[in-house]
């Protein structure tokens, strides 16, 4: 059924977040004809790209009543995907020229992505839907609506009635650290990516980084500026492996995973090697954490799963009421975020029905049984790898938009296989041409 006839409807609906994915869904829900308010905590829109030299007070960020700092990005962060894959489709993330401010970069600062969250966010009119520095602390349903109990800076506490919710609060705060035997009595400092900022406290220490994908591998580098070694645990490398690299600094090795950590202050590899160690840092992840989300139990987080959500978004018995947009992690994201948002939107206003929820309820537990079947493990249910281009086409086609484009998958899976083979140089130097012309005649195209 096209927008605009008798059974669409307009909802009156809370989004809570205003990062990437809480600016493009306001967008969506918006252009889709329904009331949004976006609640942020924060005193700026742009999600985990505000950078804030603070760190939380427990360095592993696992005393839960520790003050929370929502960013994990560092100082030195560049984008580790290049900028024309990242942006929105109808607002790409091209350099801006006719500013010299601004960072000009294919893998541009971090700064540069904040930039242009708020560029999006002031040419949409979304800010004029945001409440900033104001926390949402319960979300319930009441009577087939949904309470959102919101706190503002001033402590004021503030009940608002909404059709739907949709959340959109991110899930790289709460860190995932691994588990070490022997932890308990190693002597060091330990720490997670979560709270690192800059190398300086590392001057020459010895210091093991467990992790070797995308955070691992820039604070690795970024640590071996100034610390006298710097040791890699890396979990997917063959148990032997024991590499000295030589490049960008002479001082850093790349081992198998940890073996065990010791009490007299070594960490001992599975290859056999050990080191004494002043700090580990933990590049191992995240975890998701709705801590404001009341649901009577009917919603869980189990080994990291989401549970029950029907294509990572609506949980079966409470949708459309409750949704989520962004929980797959890594790959393609804003355009994901675009993609689930429009979906969101479509089905709020009743242009596109769901399954009933006994149908979305069997796909949830037949995906659940594939995934076991396939032994992947139950933490990697969101991470969705190659399989997310097929995932992100079905919601397109779901909602009627447009599919993904060939060079944007092309793209991120390109990226990140040059983010493994060359991590030191991969942000400044591509072979991938043919794809920035595609991307740019795309952007060209759009133009018209
Ligand atoms: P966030 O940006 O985290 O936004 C969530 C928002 O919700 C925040 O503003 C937060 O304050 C707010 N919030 C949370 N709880 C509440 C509450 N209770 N009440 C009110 N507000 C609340 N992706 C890429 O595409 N390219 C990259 O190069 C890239 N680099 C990354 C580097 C790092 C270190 C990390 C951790 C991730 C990176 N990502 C990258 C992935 C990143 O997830 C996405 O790019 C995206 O920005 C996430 O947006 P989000 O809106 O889902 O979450």
């Amino acid at each position: 059924m096209a927008p605009g006839q008798n059974s669409i409807s307009s909802k009156y609906v809370a989004v809570i977040g205003a990062g990437a994915s809480g600016l493009i869904a306001a967008r969506e829900l918006h252009r889709e004809g329904h009331t949004v308010v976006v609640y942020e905590r924060e005193k700026q829109v742009g999600g985990l790209w505000i950078y804030s030299p603070t760190t939380e007070s427990d360095p592993l960020g696992l005393d839960p009543r520790r003050p929370i700092v929502h960013s994990s990005v560092y100082e030195s962060l560049r984008t580790n995907l290049p900028r024309e894959c990242m942006g929105f489709r109808d607002f790409p993330f091209v350099p801006r020229v006719d500013d010299l401010s601004r960072d000009s970069r294919r893998y541009p600062s971090h700064r540069e992505v904040l930039a242009y969250l708020q560029d999006f966010a002031r040419e949409f009119k979304i800010e004029e839907m945001v409440r900033l520095e104001t926390e949402v602390v319960r979300v319930e349903p009441v009577e087939g609506k949904w309470r959102v109990r919101s706190k503002n800076s001033g402590d004021l506490s503030d009940d608002e009635i909404f059709d739907a919710v949709v959340v959109c609060s991110g899930h790289y705060t709460e860190p995932y650290v691994a588990r070490i035997p022997g932890i308990k009595s190693w002597p060091g400092k330990q720490i997670h990516s979560h709270n690192y900022r800059v190398p300086g406290p590392f001057k020459n220490e010895v210091v093991v980084v467990i992790g070797n994908f995308a955070s691992g591998a820039d604070i690795s580098r970024d640590v071996a500026k100034v610390a006298k070694e710097v040791h890699i645990a890396s979990r997917g490398r063959e148990a032997d492996t024991y590499e000295k690299l030589s490049v960008p600094t002479n001082n850093l090795w790349i081992h198998s995973e940890i073996e065990t950590a010791c009490e007299d202050g070594s960490i001992i590899f599975k290859n056999g090697k050990a080191v004494h160690a002043d700090t580990v840092v933990y590049c191992t992840g995240y975890k998701y954490k709705f801590p404001f989300l009341e649901t009577n139990g009917y919603m869980s987080i189990d080994d990291n799963r989401v549970e029950p959500l029907y294509k990572h978004v609506f949980p079966p018995a409470l949708a459309p009421g409750l949704s989520f947009v962004g929980l797959p992690g890594m790959g393609i994201q804003f355009v994901m975020f675009e993609i689930q948002s429009k979906w969101v939107a479509a089905v709020l206003s009743g242009r596109v029905t769901l399954p009933s929820p006994e149908m979305m309820m069997e796909d949830v537990i037949a995906s659940s049984a594939m995934l076991e079947a396939l032994g992947i493990p139950k933490r990697h249910t969101h991470k969705l790898g190659k399989i997310q281009s097929k995932y992100l086409d079905w919601v397109a086609e779901e909602c009627g938009c447009q599919l993904v484009e060939p060079w944007r998958t092309k793209q991120v899976d390109r990226g990140y296989g040059s983010l493994v083979s060359n991590p030191e140089n991969y942000r400044d130097e591509w072979d991938d041409d043919d794809l920035i012309k595609e991307a740019y005649e795309d952007f060209a195209s759009k133009k018209l």
